[in-house]
């Protein structure tokens, strides 16, 4: 498994790399990488490759086997290679302002009204999250994102730590999502919201809830018995 270097450091927006292996023309591994691969509700990284020159779009990156694989447009790497990696900052940070915000927003639904999350997507320009809660009441959606916003206005650092499996079941909160980790994952990532939220998570935020700027409800919708869904885009 290359190292992957966004789970140590998410404002990292350029490094250097070796190209491992490329498989049909396109699909290019890396001894380690920026690059943010589709997992966790949070989509992929764009960017470009350089090598000698020439640059090769990254438009596509995800988890294959264990392997964090570009998809790059125009042929031409190979083994060996070294490259000058980029990362299309401007969707990135996008998207690690709308994960930020999403941990806030679902854990004010969670401290309000006692919902439970059962998954999110982000995207660039809109994001969603979903969750089981019987007793809703959609007027009360305004209230709830002027709470997510009163936290983000609380300026809170927003950190990253890696634990044993066993420390990260010791923390109260996280032990139902660290349950749920597959046994062999020893080294739990958490990513904490001051004191205001913890969780295991593989995803990229921001340093500061400030960064996130405003929660914004677009819309909410049912989607039968207890389940709920609620999308949001930040300003
Ligand atoms: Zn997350």
């Amino acid at each position: 498994m290359p190292r992957a270097l966004y789970l140590e450091d998410s404002y990292l927006k350029e490094f250097d790399a070796e190209v491992v292996s490329v498989k049909d023309e396109k699909f290019v591994v890396l001894d380690n990488t920026g690059f943010y691969p589709t997992s966790g509700g949070q989509p992929f990284d764009t960017g470009k490759m350089i090598c000698d020159g020439k640059e090769y779009p990254v438009v596509f990156v995800g988890k294959f086997d264990g392997a964090i694989s570009h998809q790059v447009e125009g042929a031409g790497l190979k083994a060996g290679d070294k490259v000058h990696c980029v990362i299309d900052w401007d969707r990135r940070y996008k998207l690690m302002r709308m994960h930020t915000a999403a941990h806030i927003f679902m854990q004010v639904l969670h401290n309000d009204c006692g919902a439970l999350g059962t998954g999110n997507e982000l995207g660039v320009d809109e994001s969603r999250i979903d969750f089981s809660l019987d007793n809703y009441d959609p007027e009360q959606m305004q209230a709830y994102i002027a709470h997510a916003n009163e936290v983000i206005a609380q300026d809170l650092p927003v950190s990253v730590d890696f634990k044993t499996r066993e420390e990260a079941m010791q923390i109260p909160g996280i032990t139902k999502l660290a349950k749920g980790l597959p046994e062999h994952i020893q080294d739990v990532r958490i990513v904490s919201i001051g004191d205001f939220d913890v969780q295991a998570d593989g995803g990229t935020h921001v340093h500061s809830t400030k960064e996130v700027g405003k929660i914004v409800f677009v819309k909410a919708k049912n989607k039968g018995k207890g389940r709920k869904r609620a999308y949001f885009r930040v300003d």
